[in-house]
C-alpha cells in the first residue's frame, strides 16, 4: 500500500500567543442596570425593565434603580440622552479545555488514490466515520468520500518540528 506524505501548509502556520493556557475567559450574558433621580415614564415594569428599588416621596417613586430587559431602551438612553445612568455588565465565564498549542497549522489539501475505487481523492475530502455494526465498532478518519471505503488510504502527516525545519524557522 502506497503511503502519502501530507505536508504542513507553511504559510498556515501560526504561532500562538497563548500557548499552554488551560482557560480561556468569554463574555457571557449582559446585565445593563440603571439608576435616575425620577424615571421617565417609558420604563415599564416588567415590559422593558424591572424596577428593584426606590425611594417614595410624595407619592412619586424617586432614586430608581433596576434593570433594562429591553435593548431599544438601552439605544433610548444612549440617543436622548436622558437623565438616566446605566452601566453595562458581561457575565465571566470561565472555559476549561486542553492546553493551546504552541503553532496552529493547517495541512496541504493533496491528492491521493483510494485503495477500494482506485480514483483520485483529495485529503480535505477525506471523511471521518464510526460505523456499528451490532457487535463491534469500526472507526476511519480515511473514509473515501467517493467509494465509502474505510481506511482508504495510508497518510503519514508531517510534524509542525518538521515543518519549522523545512521553513527554517527552527
Ligand atoms: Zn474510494
Amino acid at each position: 500500500m502506497e503511503k502519502y506524505k501530507i505536508l504542513i501548509d507553511l504559510s498556515s502556520i501560526k504561532k500562538n500567543e497563548n500557548a499552554g493556557q488551560t482557560t480561556t475567559v468569554i463574555p457571557g450574558r449582559k446585565t445593563v442596570s440603571f439608576e435616575a433621580y425620577q424615571l421617565p415614564e417609558y420604563f415599564k415594569h416588567e415590559e422593558n425593565c424591572y424596577i428593584n428599588e426606590w425611594t417614595e416621596i410624595d407619592g412619586i417613586k424617586t432614586n430608581v434603580k433596576g434593570i433594562i430587559t429591553s435593548d431599544e431602551l438601552i439605544q433610548k438612553c444612549i440617543d436622548e440622552k436622558l437623565n438616566v445612568n446605566i452601566s453595562v455588565d458581561f457575565e465571566r465565564q470561565h472555559v476549561n479545555h486542553f492546553p493551546i498549542p504552541e503553532y496552529s497549522y493547517d495541512y496541504e489539501n493533496t491528492k491521493v488514490i483510494c485503495n477500494s475505487c482506485e480514483k483520485e481523492i483529495m485529503t480535505k475530502d477525506i471523511q471521518s466515520e464510526e460505523y456499528f455494526d451490532g457487535e463491534d465498532d469500526y472507526y476511519s478518519d480515511t473514509v473515501c468520500p467517493l467509494c465509502g471505503a474505510f481506511d482508504c488510504c495510508d497518510l503519514s502527516h508531517e510534524s509542525i518540528e518538521d515543518a519549522l525545519k523545512r521553513a527554517g524557522k527552527n
